[in-house]
């Protein structure tokens, strides 16, 4: 029996299983659908907060400030209190596992106090530590090779299918085996979900990876636990027009502006990210082009400070934004929403299992998250509830499970392969990104709202029409992404439903038929309780 078992290899997966460790947990295992640096973590690129106050005066109290301003009204103060007077810690615990972090000037003394920080939208000063504009990669490297030195099982490719809870305590967790193609039991003594957000809903529309399906917050939500905030969906400033891939918030920190046609702009880049999407969407719908213009910065500081998003834009955009403006759009990015969790991060109606990072609702981030908040996050909580976990496990007696849960999520699987030559179940995942991005978009409304409800739901009814293409257990990429499609689909009513209740604009949830925030009637968190059947 394992003491702690993580699902997802994130930067918050990681951080917890470090923590874990660090805690005493013997028996530590990691499980993830992909291996570990095909998560969003590695695409993070701009940086992440903390008030070290190196370049700019800064304090703690600061940081707070302008992480509850962006919620407007949505955090819960204690919890951004502890995000935030945990940053400087977790800067200096990363620093000291080795993130190589970008230095105001390389001296022989790499003290926390020669961290360089640059401006994210939102932020009152210079608050982001970054590594070039590497800064999730070089995280996850770094983290990565930390659990490679301890006794920690990675389980490769091993999708969740569901968590196994009885009498409201966690007892294990069902796992498709995506290699060897069955089904596999792993009893723990407690589970951290950390298995990132649900943006990959906006299929084609979104800065996120094709697996960011929400897989975790519903194999949560059917075993009971609450989710909330699912309405606040952020759409990210700067999208590249053709590829969608993401020019972090760091190109405005440099300096970058945001230009229409004619040059001129139109929007204090550095607001947040809910305020500079309005404005993007005001000028796009009056017919103009947005574009992000870096030439002033010149070609040194681009290729020393933002190597990477040069490379994508010249990759993707054929375009050299040394010389050329770069044609944006905003795109689907960050989903605020998740899993609901009490202080301890642990599931209040799951005894044993927490959640951390993206699938979770620490609200931390209200209905507007700050850039260079969620790596943050997933750092800060990260770490503590690993050690949470971990002493959970020494209040539990090692008990087996009841009942063959196995049998009955290898049915379930069965079941999909009985016809897999009926019409290719690809198609609705583009109909459901389409569906979302033209109904539940930056600007939403009653009647849109209503349609899309509509359409998810004739959706999720007629999955079952559609197959997978491919016999073999083994190795079957269709059967994964199909069981993504369907857990998107089990979500994407859920989310709509919250949509359509939050009778007013807050944040990155814009009603136009109520454009005004409404505080007396939604100053609360929208909660969802799921009451179908498991594998129904
Ligand atoms: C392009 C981009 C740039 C960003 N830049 C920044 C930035 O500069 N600063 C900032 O603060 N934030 C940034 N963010 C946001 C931030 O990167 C993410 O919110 C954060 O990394 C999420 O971390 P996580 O550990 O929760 O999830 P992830 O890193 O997404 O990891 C999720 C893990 O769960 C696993 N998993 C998922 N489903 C299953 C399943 N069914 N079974 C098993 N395993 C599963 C995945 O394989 C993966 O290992 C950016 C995001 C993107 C997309």
């Amino acid at each position: 029996m394992l003491d702690v078992l993580v699902i997802g290899s994130g930067g918050a997966g990681l951080s917890a299983a470090l923590a874990a460790k660090e805690a005493g947990a013997e028996h530590i295992a990691i499980a993830s659908k992909f291996p570990p640096m095909q998560t969003q973590t590695t695409m993070a690129q701009g940086g992440m907060n903390a008030a070290l106050g190196n370049l700019e005066k800064d304090h703690i109290a600061l940081h707070i400030d302008d992480t509850l301003k962006a919620g407007r009204g949505l955090c819960d103060e204690e919890m951004v209190r502890l995000m935030c007077s945990e940053a400087p810690q977790s800067v200096a615990w990363l620093e000291k596992l080795g993130v190589p972090f970008s230095r105001i000037k390389t001296t022989e003394n790499e003290a926390l106090s020669t961290i360089a920080q640059r401006y994210l939208g939102g932020a009152s000063v210079k608050r982001a530590c970054y590594a070039q504009d590497y800064t999730g990669l070089k995280i996850l490297h770094t983290l990565y090779d930390q659990t490679r030195k301890y006794n920690i099982i990675y389980l490769y490719e091993y999708f969740l299918l569901d968590l196994i809870v009885e009498d409201g305590y966690v007892r294990g967790v069902l796992f498709w085996d995506i290699a060897h193609g069955e089904v596999r039991t792993v009893i723990a003594k407690s589970v951290i979900l950390a298995t990132g957000g649900f943006g990959a809903m906006y299929h084609n529309h979104t800065t996120n990876m094709y697996g960011t399906s929400g897989d975790g917050i519903a194999a949560a939500f059917r075993a009971g636990a609450m989710i909330s905030d699912m309405e606040f969906v952020q759409f990210h400033p700067t999208g590249l027009y053709g590829s969608n891939i993401l020019i972090s918030e760091s190109a405005r920190g440099e300096g970058g502006y945001l230009v229409d046609q004619k040059g001129e702009r139109f929007v204090d880049e550095l607001a947040p990210r809910d305020v500079v999407v309005h404005a993007i969407y005001e000028q796009m719908n009056k017919g103009n082009r947005i574009y992000l213009d870096l030439r002033h910065l010149g070609k040194e500081k681009l290729e020393s400070l933002l190597p990477q998003e040069l490379a994508l834009i010249r990759l993707h955009e054929n375009i050299d934004p040394v010389f050329e403006p770069i044609p944006i759009k905003p795109v689907v990015h960050y989903t605020m929403g998740g899993i609901d969790i009490d202080k301890t991060m642990e599931i209040p109606t799951i005894k044993g299992c927490f959640a951390v990072g993206e699938c979770a609702n620490s609200k931390v981030h209200g209905a507007n998250r700050l850039g260079g908040n969620s790596l943050l996050e997933i750092i800060a909580f990260g770490r503590i509830v690993g050690e949470n976990a971990t002493n959970y496990t020494h209040y539990v007696r090692e008990k087996s499970i009841d009942k063959d849960y196995a049998q009955r999520a290898k049915d379930d699987i069965d079941n999909i392969f009985v016809d897999v030559h009926k019409p290719s179940f690809y198609s609705l995942r583009q109909k459901l990104g389409e569906c979302l991005y033209q109904n539940v978009g930056i600007i939403r409304d009653e009647f849109n709202l209503q349609q899309a409800l509509q359409e998810v739901t004739l959706l999720q009814a007629s999955l079952s029409k559609y197959g997978i293409g491919d016999s073999e257990f083994k190795h079957n990429q269709a059967l994964t992404e199909y069981l993504e499609l369907r857990n998107m689909l089990m979500l994407a009513p859920a989310f709509i439903s919250a949509a359509l209740v939050r009778q007013e604009s807050r944040g990155a949830h814009y009603r136009k038929d109520y454009p005004k925030m409404n505080d007396k009637a939604f100053l609360k968190h929208i909660r969802l309780h799921y009451q179908g059947e498991m594998y129904g």
